[in-house]
């Protein structure tokens, strides 16, 4: 398609989205009396309108029913989080048995780890990326300390090239077998936060089974936003966040993902608690601990109900658009996007470069050399929420949910401003 820069060419492509009427099912934050132009649906999702009204459900429950709302609740709260993992799985690609919703990301990646990071004396190294997200960095290096080793020995990271900002699968690849038999397990992002690359995670998770490590993935930037397909690809263990792209409010909980073939063992290690057990016996409050047949089994907890409803409720809007709708729409409005950048660069003194790869999802990393934070706070202040990040990176991800063409063609248009009035 050959798009325009005008504001009738995004109108109109507005006017043909399928999606549009989905902008209105979201609270948008206003600035001058104006709804903004949100950009960082990658770090907190919009409100779904519907989120109030699950939310407000327990709270009736709660006052009416008190501690019979587990049971006879409208949706009792025991099995609660049961509703979740049919929507979820295909959202992530995998069996409803596969998936959990339980505590949150960081904190699932460590409890994983206590099944899938069994390090030996000749296997015990792990691969993640370079400058992987911070907390992932903690998170490997202090299992390593955990496990007495040095990270400086058993934490390897795959680099990128030098000028280049993103990674090649290559390389990731050939790290891998080199690694070979030293190799434990391979944890990466799925999508990376900083330049929105998108892993080839179906290859790399096959050459590191090849290698006879287990392979997790951090999909806190990827769930909601690219396709994936955990079961067929083998993947032994997945995590992420629910605030980013899907939509569940701040700080919500975490889904896991656990393959079929680790489900209904007792032989894989795991820190336990009392809601991970089988549910026909579990209020027998027996002295041991019988895993559920599904990935309910890492659950320690009985699980936060009013965390869990905006989250229920957000999934019921993945269920009727689909990821597929998503996508496409996702792919056009990021190119749209990516058009208008070019577009502006061509008349500013400043130059864009565009860091994010091919593989890209719907986020655009921009450097703006020449510019500063000044520009930041022209575009926060005129109703355009970005991030910003030293020294002059900007990332943008125009979420196909709720962005519309038109804030892309704004959005140009205040870039514009805010360079040249400067
Ligand atoms: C957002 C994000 C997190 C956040 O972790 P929490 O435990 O939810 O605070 C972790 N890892 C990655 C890669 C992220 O993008």
């Amino acid at each position: 398609m050959e798009f325009k820069n005008t504001l009738a060419f995004a109108q109109n492509l507005d006017q043909q989205d399928g999606l549009k009427h989905y902008r209105e099912q979201f609270h948008f934050p206003k600035v001058n009396g104006k709804e903004v132009i949100y950009f960082t649906g990658n770090s907190l999702g919009l409100q779904p309108k519907l989120a109030k009204n699950y939310v407000d459900e327990i709270m009736a429950d709660w006052a009416q029913l008190a501690v019979e709302g587990h049971f006879y609740a409208e949706k009792p709260w025991w099995d609660y989080h049961e509703r979740l993992a049919e929507p979820l799985g295909r959202v992530v690609g995998a069996r409803p048995e596969e998936v959990s919703v339980m505590n949150t990301l960081t904190v699932n990646l460590h409890l994983l780890m206590v099944s899938f990071y069994r390090p030996t004396a000749t296997r015990f190294k792990i691969l993640c990326e370079e400058k992987a997200f911070p907390s992932d960095q903690y998170m490997l290096q202090s299992q390593l300390r955990f496990h007495g080793l040095d990270p400086d020995e058993a934490l390897v990271t795959v680099n990128k090239r030098k000028g280049e900002h993103f990674w090649r699968t290559e390389d990731i690849l050939e790290k891998i077998e080199a690694l070979g038999d030293e190799l434990a397990l391979v944890l990466m992002g799925g999508v990376n936060y900083y330049n929105g690359q998108v892993l080839e995670m179906a290859p790399i998770t096959q050459a590191a089974k090849k290698a006879g490590a287990f392979v997790g993935w951090d999909l806190a930037h990827a769930v909601g936003n690219v396709s994936l397909q955990l079961h067929e690809w083998d993947v032994d263990f997945a995590a992420w966040c629910s605030y980013k792209y899907m939509n569940s409010g701040p700080g919500n909980a975490s889904g896991i993902f656990v393959h079929e073939r680790h489900l209904d063992r007792e032989d894989i290690p795991r820190f336990e608690g009392w809601w991970g057990t089988k549910k026909e016996t579990r209020f027998l409050m027996k002295p041991y601990f019988e895993p559920i047949a599904t990935a309910d089994a890492w659950q320690l907890s009985n699980p936060p109900i009013l965390s869990l409803a905006p989250y229920l409720a957000s999934l019921q809007l993945f269920e009727e658009v689909g990821m597929a709708a998503l996508i496409q729409k996702r792919d056009l409005i990021t190119a749209y996007l990516e058009f208008i950048l070019t577009e502006v660069d061509k008349e500013v003194d400043s130059t864009f470069e565009i860091i994010t790869p091919e593989d890209r999802g719907c986020q655009l990393s921009v450097f703006l050399h020449g510019e500063g934070r000044s520009l930041f706070e022209f575009l926060m202040k005129n109703g355009v929420i970005t991030d910003w990040r030293e020294p002059n990176v900007i990332r943008l991800a125009p979420a196909p949910f709720y962005c519309s063409f038109e804030d892309m063609y704004r959005f140009g248009q205040l870039l514009k401003k805010g360079i040249q009035s400067k």
